[in-house]
């Protein structure tokens, strides 16, 4: 996998395209417990359950149907007030989804450990990109070692340089829009 850093910096800067003013916080907070949460899965290890197993590391929770489940129980519990079916509603469903499928997106970038199970639990098919340049994260101590630094530079390289430029880029459109609609003559 990728850091767990790095899993929340892209959700974060891809979701910065739908911000909306009045619940920014809990709305990154959310955004970033999608992209981190999938991860929870290698408490299975402790379970015996073998990494190739569909309840496994990668498996299930790394699923689309995972993604697209998991912001419902979101919406219900921190959006419950906003409930109307609007576009904006659904659009929550969408970026919460979206967060939760760009983790498993990144570790199918990965070179190393099995690919994401992505079409669990209808096939238990693992898959991978083509294109891996992200080297994967050594799991617990040996992080701290040459290897994490590699991780480290490949990340940084990969996914934090285009999540700043996507960041920024989204910022510069919003702040374009907001002067757009305040110049606008009514
Ligand atoms: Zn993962």
């Amino acid at each position: 996998m990728p850091t767990i850093f790095s899993h929340g910096i892209v959700a974060v800067s891809a979701s910065s395209f739908f911000k909306t003013k009045s619940d920014s916080i809990k709305f990154y907070l959310l955004v970033l417990f999608c992209s981190m949460i999938p991860d929870a899965d290698v408490i299975a290890f402790r379970f015996g359950i073998p990494y190739s197993h569909w309840l496994g590391h990668r498996g299930i929770t790394h699923s689309i149907l995972f993604s697209a489940i998991l912001p419902i129980p979101i919406l219900l519990l921190f959006y419950r007030r906003d409930f109307t079916f609007n576009m904006r509603y659904l659009l929550l469903w969408f970026v919460f989804f979206l967060s939760t499928l760009s983790h498993a997106l990144l570790d199918a970038l990965t070179n190393g450990g099995l690919g994401v199970c992505l079409y669990c639990p209808f096939s238990t098919e693992r898959f991978f990109f083509d294109f891996r340049p992200i080297q994967v994260s050594p799991i617990g101590k040996r992080f701290f070692s040459d290897a994490g630094i590699r991780v480290m530079q490949s990340e940084f390289f990969w996914i934090w340089i285009p999540s700043i430029v996507v960041f920024g880029v989204s910022w510069v459109i919003k702040k374009i829009l907001t002067r757009i609609t305040f110049h606008y003559p009514h």
